[in-house]
């Protein structure tokens, strides 16, 4: 069985929150999982990172994160001084992670989000500088235990990984243990000509999953082709998470 999460986001606008509510949450209607925006650990002392660990381990709730990179810590940026600030920057996210006892991150966590206007016309330059910048980022989480899952989103998000194929592509040019492709069904129903067969491309290398209606409406809600979805997982053996990331 997958252990089902869900973003604690649906809950709350802002991405600082009170999570030790939101862990009680998750856990009194039963999800196994909270994800939240990882960018809050850098404001928190380690301390309250260890409370809110000790929070979710006396509820049974696993902690994971994802975050949309601000672009001021581009890691596909072309000028080097924000690509190193940005390397810095999710290295640093993931020893905070560390302390917590966090394994998963995933999102929008190897380019800026939202697409530069001169990446439109060749995204080669900026894909050289991510996978440059994860090189460097993925040491670290191999030394904290943590997976880095790549998530392929939509073009208005970036324009860098928008399909599963394009997921493997860069991940291969990583190499690394902990890397693993994150496919959305949200995402996946924008750039995808089939959801399950971008499930299958990913294979083994699917390492998170997100779920949503097109609309972004909790699953169930609208016209996405669940049972597609669930015969790939099946497919492909996928016994990693689903969170949900309802809007
Ligand atoms: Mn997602």
């Amino acid at each position: 069985m997958n252990k089902l999460g869900i973003f604690m986001n649906f809950w709350e606008k802002g991405w600082a929150a009170d999570h030790k509510k939101y862990i009680k949450k998750a856990a009194d209607i039963g999800f196994d999982i909270l994800e939240f925006q990882a960018q809050p650990l850098l404001e928190m002392s380690d301390d309250h990172i260890r409370e809110l660990k000790k929070a979710a381990d006396d509820v049974g709730i696993e902690l994971t994160y994802s975050l949309g990179l601000d672009r001021r810590y581009d890691v596909s940026s072309l000028d080097e001084s924000i690509r190193k600030g940005g390397v810095t920057y999710l290295q640093n996210i993931i020893r905070k992670m560390e302390i917590g006892g966090g394994t998963l991150l995933s999102g929008v966590s190897y380019a800026g989000w939202g697409t530069p206007d001169d990446m439109q016309d060749t995204k080669q330059p900026y894909w050289n500088q991510s996978v440059k910048s994860m090189r460097e980022i993925i040491k670290v989480a191999e030394d904290c235990g943590v997976t880095y899952c790549v998530e392929a989103v939509n073009r208005f998000e970036t324009c860098l990984i928008n399909t599963a194929k394009e997921a493997l592509a860069y991940i291969d040019e990583i190499d690394s243990k902990n890397i693993g492709v994150l496919l959305d069904t949200y995402h996946m129903n924008i750039e995808e000509d089939s959801i399950g067969d971008a499930i299958r491309t990913a294979g083994k290398y699917l390492g998170h999953f997100h779920t949503g209606e097109r609309n972004r409406k909790v699953p169930g809600k609208g016209h996405t082709p669940w049972k597609e979805i669930g015969e790939a997982l099946r497919d492909v053996g996928y016994d990693g998470h689903v969170t949900m990331e309802p809007f």
